[in-house]
């Protein structure tokens, strides 16, 4: 395993980290709670250090099993993450419900302490601003009382605006989404945070599923290597000096061997040299719609993640055929929905590649 310094905290810290939403469902489903636990136990036998949990995920049981593996290591031999923020506490939580929320995760993940603790999903600065006012308070609180050690934060802001909350100076480090689709769109991002001693973690490398899904598109990051489209893409992010862990979503034991081969004999190389490598190679990447969802909820009930996803399809082939047959063929839902749009911009503000919905329904609706 290839390992990083985190920012300017001292730990070393694997380049490849254990993102912990990916346990295998049926398991998760059945109450087989010690056999997904094998995947953290594996990861670290491997040399995976860092296990990055969360309420929620894996029908909230992501923490229950992440804690199984964790009681049976080395407390110091793992640094474990959880996350909080208010969207997940309803709309006005007061300090308690945060309070009540950290101690869950710590009973759950059967430990005294959180190596990160994140201010979660700041989608822009109006609501990291909101974020600030009330709940990094308490984040400083939980810090002196030695429940959480680093203060971090997870978000899907743009690069100049993760550079404004970067230079405040008051997290440790941060987790954002970054991949060949989107690396353009948040350089300056990860430059900052790096320059500014923060440890970068990198969420959603393989772009929602985008580059497995379409790997003639993506072929070139393998070019001189012998590894798969997943595993180059992996390796184009953990290769980024400005970022210390890539995470890998693993449900399996060979999900972990191939994450663990994308960072083999890394060579690290500034985000400047790596844009230029490929400035003329690949599809026009910061467009595409990754399929997070947090578009959801549109008021006229369009399915807008399955509506962007057909998009996608005529930026990878130029067709407005290929919109129409992900539709219909793949979702199984026809175009004349996109035309209910009302334009009320919801699905916009909180798009997290910040995408001209609006724009491409219309553009659907008139195919
Ligand atoms: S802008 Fe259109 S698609 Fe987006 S939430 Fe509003 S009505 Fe729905
Ligand atoms: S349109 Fe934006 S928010 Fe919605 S799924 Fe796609 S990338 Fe995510």
């Amino acid at each position: 395993m290839y390992y990083k310094e985190y920012g300017n905290t001292g730990m070393k810290v694997s380049a490849i980290g254990l993102g912990t939403m990916r346990y295998d469902d049926d398991d998760i489903a059945a109450g087989r709670f010690e056999k997904c636990a094998e995947i953290p136990l594996y990861a670290l036998e491997k040399g995976i250090n860092y296990w990055d949990s969360a309420p929620f995920y894996c029908d909230d049981k992501s923490e229950i099993v992440t804690g199984i593996a964790l009681s049976q290591v080395k407390r110091s031999d793992v640094y474990v993450t959880s996350k909080t923020n208010f969207g997940t506490l309803g709309d006005n939580p007061t300090r308690d419900a945060f309070r009540k929320r950290l101690e869950t995760s710590l009973d759950r993940l059967k430990t005294d302490y959180i190596d990160f603790y994140h201010m979660w999903c700041m989608l822009n600065l109006e609501s990291w601003q909101k974020h600030m006012e009330v709940l990094y308070k308490f984040f400083e609180e939980a810090k002196s009382e030695g429940l959480i050690r680093n203060i971090v934060f997870s978000s899907h802001m743009q690069g100049n605006d993760i550079e404004r909350v970067v230079e405040t100076g008051k997290f440790k480090g941060m987790l954002i989404g970054y991949n060949a689709l989107n690396y353009r769109f948040r350089q300056s991002g990860i430059e900052a945070a790096h320059q500014n001693g923060m440890g970068v973690v990198v969420m959603n490398p393989l772009g929602g599923g985008m580059i497995p899904q379409n790997p003639d598109a993506f072929r070139y990051l393998t070019e001189g290597t012998d590894l798969t489209v997943p595993q180059a893409a992996l390796r184009f992010v953990a290769s980024h000096k400005e970022i210390t862990i890539t995470l890998a979503g693993c449900t399996t034991k060979e999900h972990i061997d191939d994450a663990v081969k994308a960072v083999e004999n890394l060579e690290e190389k500034p985000a400047k040299e790596i844009v230029e490598d490929y400035a003329d190679k690949g599809v026009a990447l910061n467009n595409l719609c990754t399929g997070c969802g947090y578009c959801k909820g549109c008021p006229k009930g369009i399915e807008i993640p399955k509506f962007m996803d057909s998009y996608n399809q005529k930026i990878f082939t130029g067709k407005d055929d290929a919109v129409k047959d992900r539709l219909d063929g793949h979702w199984g839902i026809a175009k004349e929905p996109a035309a209910d749009c009302i334009a009320c911009g919801k699905c916009e503000r909180a798009c997290t590649q910040h995408l001209p919905i609006i724009e491409r329904l219309k553009e659907i609706a008139a195919l």
